[in-house]
């Protein structure tokens, strides 16, 4: 019997796994909203099935909907790729009520890193280090001044329900505290309906060091090394690279321990990602974990040699981890640069338009490009403006950062305002080749980027 996939999601994460599905010989299911009848992932899936109009509310982010669909069709397992409902616990009880395998962590586990402030307290009960602050529940002002003035300036404020970098300020001094309180309030209220914040001690130039980790249903759990995610601007990542360079083996080794401690402590099932932010003086500490398979996966999978949609494939079919921790080599390093249809002159504001020419770069074993975008679709106000993931690998740093170098400088694409240069400019920064990494770096070297 040949077994369905639902893919409840769009663009290149939704191609990316119909390609693995496909592989590995399953049926795909493919959803798409009024703006997406044309899109890749419809054309790539064996089936495809409108969900409602373009706004993602009305359509990827229908769960009851998205299941019919999955019944209707005979789909057994739906994966919801990474961003729409991926972490959304009510969806994973939703497919367990109707007896779907969810491509994902068990409900529980999504409830348990659901709240940052949650989250904390179990990794705190399993040992994981956390950076110094307050998650508790006590959110009267008074209460977190005083947390923040007894912790010393400067302090992060963060939405307890926060992703993607919004409800989150930072605080310099005791004077600016109840203005900044008050934005990042409201501004977690209009993105998550929700105000519970928490209190971080702000580190002026940590490291975004994440780790992979891959757990199965029957007890086993690895991880596949470390990503560096520190070339941010406002909180979101813009290139990532493994392994994370300059990191001591035992930094390392504590690390992939640490996360398989916090996956083990509620009882974790697939893939998923450990973040971690990484000191000046080899400290770190917990941030969040993200229960789905994260858009910077691609750069695990060049220095590993893995698939890892096709892992959470096999795992959600009940299968063991293909690897043990001492069958993993990590091989090579690899970079990850997100193309956007955006300005970087005006603030990063998305661009949206027709891609009336796009010409990526040759793809080989070095070069990947994955994307659910070709020349003449639109770029459109409802999704995410991305455009492409261009992945390259070497076998050391310098070499893949050439090869990402020349990637940019090949990519062509016309008809609207993309950050390919800006990301050239970027990569090509000196001190970007000498591992002057930190998560201010773009504010820092902003002169010879933009
Ligand atoms: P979100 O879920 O909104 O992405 P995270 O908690 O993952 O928020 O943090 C996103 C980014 O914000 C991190 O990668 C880092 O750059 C920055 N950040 C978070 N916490 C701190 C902190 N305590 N000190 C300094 N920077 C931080």
């Amino acid at each position: 019997m040949v077994v369905k996939v639902l893919i409840a999601n769009r663009g290149e994460i939704a191609c990316r796994i119909i390609k693995t599905a496909r592989r590995m010989g399953f049926q795909t299911v493919a959803v798409y909203s009024d703006a997406d009848a044309n899109a890749l992932h419809v054309q790539m899936a064996d089936e495809a099935v409108n969900i409602g109009p373009a706004p993602s509310k009305d359509s990827y982010l229908q769960a009851e909907k998205i299941l019919e669909v999955a019944e209707r069709t005979g789909a057994v397992m739906v994966h919801p790729g990474y961003g729409f409902l991926s972490e959304n616990a009510e969806f994973a009880r939703l497919c367990e009520d109707k007896q779907l395998l969810f491509v994902g962590p068990p409900v529980a586990a999504i409830d348990a890193m659901g709240s940052k402030s949650a989250a904390k307290n179990i990794m705190e009960s399993a040992g994981v280090p956390l950076v110094p602050g307050y998650h508790g529940d006590d959110q009267s002002e008074t209460n977190l001044k005083q947390h923040a003035d007894n912790m010393g300036y400067p302090v992060l404020l963060k939405a307890a329900a926060g992703g993607g970098g919004k409800g989150m300020r930072a605080v310099w001094s005791d004077s600016e505290f109840t203005e900044a309180l008050a934005a990042a309030k409201r501004e977690s209220q209009a993105s998550f309906g929700d105000d519970t914040m928490l209190i971080e001690k702000y580190l002026t130039q940590p490291r975004h060091v994440e780790i992979q980790v891959f757990c199965d249903m029957h007890g086993n759990g690895v991880y596949l090394f470390e990503r560096d995610c520190s070339i941010q601007r406002r909180h979101q990542k813009v290139i990532e690279e493994a392994p994370a360079p300059g990191i001591s083996d035992a930094v390392r080794q504590q690390m992939g321990e640490a996360a398989l401690k916090a996956a083990n402590a509620i009882g974790y099932v697939g893939a998923g990602t450990v973040e971690f932010l990484l000191d000046t003086d080899g400290s770190f500490y917990f941030m969040e974990m993200n229960t789905r398979l994260q858009v910077e996966h691609p750069v695990t999978e060049m220095i590993t040699g893995q698939d890892l949609v096709e892992w959470q494939l096999r795992v959600a079919s009940g299968e063991e981890l293909p690897l043990s921790q001492s069958e993993l080599v990590c091989q090579g390093h690899a970079f990850e640069a997100r193309i956007y249809a955006e300005d970087p002159n005006n603030d990063f504001l998305p661009c949206t338009g027709k891609l009336q020419f796009v010409q990526p770069p040759e793809e080989s074993d070095y070069v990947r490009v994955d994307t659910g975008v070709r020349q003449g679709d639109e770029v459109s106000v409802y999704y995410d403006p991305m455009i492409a993931k261009l992945v390259v690998w070497d076998e050391n740093r310098d070499k893949a950062l050439r090869r990402l170098l020349r990637a940019l400088s090949e990519y062509r694409i016309q008809g609207l305002t993309t950050n390919v240069e800006f990301l050239y400019n970027l990569a090509n920064c000196k001190a970007f080749k000498q591992v002057e990494l930190d998560t201010g770096f773009i504010e820092k070297h902003r002169e010879a980027i933009f």
